[in-house]
């Protein structure tokens, strides 16, 4: 098969990007989805303004007729334990959904093939060459049949947060973080739901809950903490995850009564970002660029907004204008640190677990003094620990601020030095925030070491 653009994903990601790209123009669009039919996905409130990306996109559904329900607004035990509510129609007009997610991703598959693109089900995309005339060659792993090919002049990675080929292309997931979420199915089973409308959010040490009602009379519950936090305390365990739910004030009470779920669906939530979001020929669309924290609810409304730049860009790339690919690069990096900006905000205003480790490491609370002493004693042994580590900043950014801690006559030198360097070194438009967190992070890794000047 000949394509002018080959998406790898049948997500929110790749379908808007398939709608806003045949806005434009009839191009050949292949997608290349890799599940065979669509199947249960974890991550389902949008929020009123998802109404104006459909009709952008030209996506005519009416959602409550397809099923998905009404969502509306949030509440929130966070900060203390009152509940406080934020009403969609007060704050922002309108109302949200609880979607059912298969179906909603289906239909936005379905109105890209009802434009004209192809799509491809239960076909892998395994590997990549590039032909001499510049054309990608996309090798298949269909679930029946052999090994194909199919080529095409440009490639979207709309693959999720494994962004398959921008790893190929030697893009790197910077991590912020470890969070999971642990998702439990309860069926009301005539037990009538409370506040079903809303989407409920409470925080606890450990982390936070969040609980939705999804169609056909079930409620999703899910725990959101590090990996880390959820070994120690055993919270994968059916059982364990129970017993902590008995210890919220409010989500328990949303399922007082219905059928508890028989197993759990442990999903990753880490935020994360790409290093290099395009290339030649290529980008990277909706969570294969960057995940946000589900907290935010957002990342399907992120997904089909970065689908709209990403049809931008390439409509400009192809018209002959080469910075466009950059110019979508710099702006979904720079999307990327405002969300790191309302993140922290978000996460300081729950004060109650000063100690716990969960908050800690969101609320921007810096341990390092400006004045510490940094030293990197470059050896083999540091060079293959930093190898191994994959948070905060990529890894040419990391070995950067360890050798800026040393000055020129080897000696140590003081954070304040060393971040006020590194942000004047960079092009990117980081806060101050990345490389501090990035040194706290190398300490604690011991890759640098603090020195006590006498
Ligand atoms: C616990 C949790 C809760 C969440 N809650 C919400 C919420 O309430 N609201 C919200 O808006 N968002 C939420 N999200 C986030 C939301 O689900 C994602 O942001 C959204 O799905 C991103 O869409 P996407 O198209 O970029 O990626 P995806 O939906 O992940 O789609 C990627 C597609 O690529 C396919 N694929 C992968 N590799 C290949 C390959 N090699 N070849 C072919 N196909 C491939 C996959 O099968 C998949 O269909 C939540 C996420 C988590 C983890």
């Amino acid at each position: 098969m000949e394509l002018d653009i080959a998406i790898i994903g049948g997500g929110p990601a790749g379908s808007s990007t398939a709608l806003a790209l045949l806005n434009q123009e009839n191009y050949r669009i292949g997608i290349l989805e890799s599940s065979s039919q669509p199947v249960f996905r974890i991550g389902e409130s949008v929020p009123p303004s998802i109404q104006s990306l459909l009709a952008r996109l030209g996506v005519r559904i009416d959602l409550t007729k397809a099923g998905h329900l009404p969502a509306l607004g949030n509440c929130s035990a966070w900060g203390d334990n009152t509940l406080g509510f934020n009403d969609f129609w007060t704050s922002v007009g309108g109302q949200g959904w609880h979607l059912d997610r298969a179906k909603f991703d289906r239909s936005l598959l379905q109105t890209a093939v009802d434009r004209g693109a192809t799509v491809l089900r239960g076909v892998r995309v395994v590997g990549c060459d590039r032909a001499s005339d510049g054309r990608w060659i996309l090798n298949l792993n269909p679930q029946t049949g052999s090994t194909t090919q199919i080529t095409a002049s440009f490639v979207v990675d709309g693959s999720g947060p494994r962004s398959v080929f921008a790893h190929w292309q030697g893009a790197y997931t910077v991590h912020m973080d470890s969070l999971l979420g642990l998702a439990g199915i309860f069926s009301l089973n005539g037990v009538e739901a409370v506040k079903p409308g809303y989407t409920l959010v409470e925080a606890v040490e450990l982390g936070w809950w969040y609980a939705a009602h999804l169609p056909e009379d079930r409620v999703i519950v899910t725990l959101m903490s590090d990996r880390d936090i959820i070994q120690q305390h055993g919270l994968s365990r059916l059982d364990a995850w129970m017993a902590a739910l008995q210890k919220t004030h409010h989500v328990r009470e949303l399922v007082k009564g219905a059928t508890q779920p028989l197993k759990l669906e442990i999903q990753p939530a880490f935020s994360q970002y790409l290093d290099k979001i395009s290339g030649d020929g290529w980008l990277a669309v909706g969570d294969a660029a960057f995940k946000v924290d589900p907290l935010s609810s957002a990342g399907i409304y992120k997904a089909l907004r970065s689908g709209i730049n990403a049809a931008d860009a390439i409509g400009q790339f192809r018209a002959g204008q080469e910075q466009a690919l950059l110019s979508y690069h710099l702006q979904t990096q720079h999307q990327f640190e405002l969300y790191l900006e309302d993140r922290r905000k978000y996460y300081s205003q729950e004060t109650r677990w000063a100690s716990s480790p969960f908050w800690k490491r969101r609320q921007g609370k810096i341990a390092l003094s400006p004045k510490t002493s940094l030293y990197f004693q470059s050896s083999s042994q540091a060079m293959a620990r930093l190898k191994q580590l994959d948070r905060h900043l990529p890894p040419n950014d990391l070995y950067r601020l360890c050798n800026l801690c040393n000055s020129s006559d080897d000696s140590p030198r003081c954070a304040s030095e060393v971040v006020a360097e590194f942000l004047a070194q960079t092009t990117q438009k980081f806060s101050a925030y990345r490389p501090i967190e990035a040194l706290e992070y190398l300490i604690e890794q011991q890759v640098i070491q603090t020195v006590f000047l006498q």
